[in-house]
């Protein structure tokens, strides 16, 4: 029987966790002892080039800010995001996979081999994040046999610990990016009824706020900038951070500047603080309006807050959320670890529902009453070209096929017809978004359906979307005369094999590098 493991993939941190015999999961340490692992990353010029992750990378990045990476998450699935490093343009996949690897060789030399693992994901992140994150998983040498929202990790933890029933919204403020979940929970039965996300807001942005603050009390004592290289940035990075951290305990942080024109001592309080974060914590707001006017609920048909990550620790959030609900949110989960501790769990759900001769007998026995039902996070469609009644004319639109919070697993179809008489192919474009206008969603996918030759106008095309438990998504364009069929998966091929993709076949190069 193989280790079954989650893994909390964050911006900031990163974690690993296990199913014990019993199928109660337990965070893996890493080589150094800690259960976190700093998601860095740093290229070391000597040592024989080795790859660094973990906090000797964070440490070693004061030395050469050009060769360490941090934030990798914030740039998942974006093309154009590349870290150039001796001639080597790195990917967010193949670095995210350098972290993955490490997790899974520290984990080994632990707990024994690992293979079949879930990922967690924000539940805002769109097909091609995921995917990405799943060629990460593979690069590193993992079966990754499903994604997770975080959201979702988080409550499945919170849910196995404590009697738990009622709305549930999931507050998940990291390190990079935040997410708000609304999930009705009955016991171990948890249903997602929506979630938000916003990937540019997390705890770097409270820690620039501090920064702006000592930055501005240099400037005011000297006229003079506090910062002149990237080193100094990476080391007041640090500091303000260290800043942050401290207001969560005390009213007043105290810490020493040494900039180029001299030294001073700075001292910043929880109330500049706080007043600095209010547009952040503004931002915060809008989303969790937005999650709840979804759902149709107001603050007060919420029957639980939980917290998530660790920037949720800051006072002024607890204090925040407990005037916008009424009642103090929920903090008796670990903050840093639930969604790794949650996603081992997934995993154990998932090995168990679609290998379950593969499962320990007492794993099987831990995990039996769990039971999740996930939704669709977003709203995927397709381009079409209807006739507006009112001009006669067509217009290209954009036409919603699965909507956003539909419960997993689900199948829909529609039927569009042909434009033209003689059409030789339709143009297929899978969309993501819920807006009419194609200029506002975004295109994930765009293929072609070849047509049988010399047919009139008007033929049928049945188009179906599904989506499965394990945040996969299948697509097929039917034409219903010939029966030609065009089917698109996002991870697999048509003959059900995994497909290799580009950035796939770029990550199988990363085994020869040496992470440590
Ligand atoms: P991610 O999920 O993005 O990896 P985490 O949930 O691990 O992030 O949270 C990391 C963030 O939490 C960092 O920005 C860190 O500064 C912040 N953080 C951790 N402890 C505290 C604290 N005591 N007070 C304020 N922020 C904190
Ligand atoms: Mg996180």
């Amino acid at each position: 029987m193989s280790n079954i493991v989650g893994i909390d993939l964050g911006t900031t941190f990163s974690s690993l966790a296990m199913l014990n015999a019993i199928g109660k999961p337990e965070i893996v340490p890493n080589t150094d002892g800690d259960r976190l692992t700093p998601s860095a990353i740093f290229f070391d010029e000597d040592d024989g080039g080795v790859i660094r992750v973990g906090v000797e990378a964070l440490n070693s990045r004061h030395l050469n800010a050009a060769r360490s990476v941090r934030w990798v998450k914030r740039h998942m699935g974006d093309p154009d995001y590349k870290v150039s490093i001796d001639g080597k343009d790195w990917t967010p996949t193949e670095l995210s996979a350098l972290v993955l690897k490490k997790l899974r060789q520290d984990s080994a030399a632990q707990a024994g081999e690992i293979r079949d693992a879930v990922i967690s994901v924000p539940a805002h992140f769109d097909e091609i994040r995921r995917k990405a994150t799943m060629d990460a998983g593979t690069a590193a040498g993992l079966n990754v046999i499903g994604i997770v929202n975080e959201p979702v990790a988080a409550a499945l933890c919170y849910a196995t610990t404590r009697d738990v029933s009622g709305r549930v919204l999931v507050y998940d403020l990291g390190g990079g990016t935040f997410d708000v979940t609304l999930m009705e929970v009955k016991g171990l039965d948890m249903e997602i009824i929506c979630s938000q996300g916003d990937h540019a807001l997390g705890g770097i942005d409270f820690d620039k706020t501090v920064l702006e603050i000592l930055q501005k009390m240099y400037q005011d004592k000297f006229g003079a900038e506090l910062i002149a290289t990237e080193e100094d940035r990476a080391k007041y990075e640090d500091e303000a951070e260290d800043i942050k951290k401290t207001l969560s305990r005390r009213p007043v942080a105290k810490t020493m500047l040494y900039g180029p024109s001299g030294s001073m001592r700075a001292e910043v309080s929880r109330e500049m603080f706080e007043q600095g974060v209010t547009p952040l914590v503004s931002r915060a707001d809008m989303l969790v309006e937005v999650v709840l006017d979804e759902a149709g609920l107001k603050p007060s048909d919420v029957n639980t807050v939980l917290l998530v990550g660790g920037s949720t620790r800051m006072p002024l959030v607890r204090t925040h959320l407990e005037s916008i609900f009424g009642f103090p949110p929920e903090c008796s989960i670990n903050v840093d670890e639930c969604v790794a501790l949650g996603a081992a769990l997934h995993a154990g759900i998932t090995k168990l529902r679609e290998d379950p001769d593969h499962v320990a007998a007492g794993v099987r026995e831990g995990l039996k009453d769990i039971s999740l039902t996930d939704v669709c996070n977003h709203s995927y469609g397709t381009i079409c070209a209807p006739i507006d009644k009112e001009t006669g004319r067509r217009v290209i639109q954009n036409r919603i096929i699965l909507k956003k919070n539909t419960p997993l697993p689900c199948e829909v179809s529609q039927t569009f017809y042909t434009v033209s008489e003689g059409q030789k192919r339709v143009e297929v474009t899978i969309t993501q978004g819920e807006d009419v206008d194609p200029a506002f969603v975004n295109r994930i996918a765009t293929h072609s359906l070849e047509l049988p030759p010399d047919r009139p106008a008007e033929r049928p095309i049945n188009v179906t979307y599904s989506y499965d438990l394990n945040q996969r998504m299948h697509c097929a364009f039917q034409d219903v005369e010939s029966g030609r069929l065009l089917e698109l998966d996002f991870s697999l091929d048509e003959n059900g094999e995994k497909e290799t993709t580009q950035e796939e076949k770029a990550t199988a190069h990363l085994e020869p590098f040496k992470v440590q």
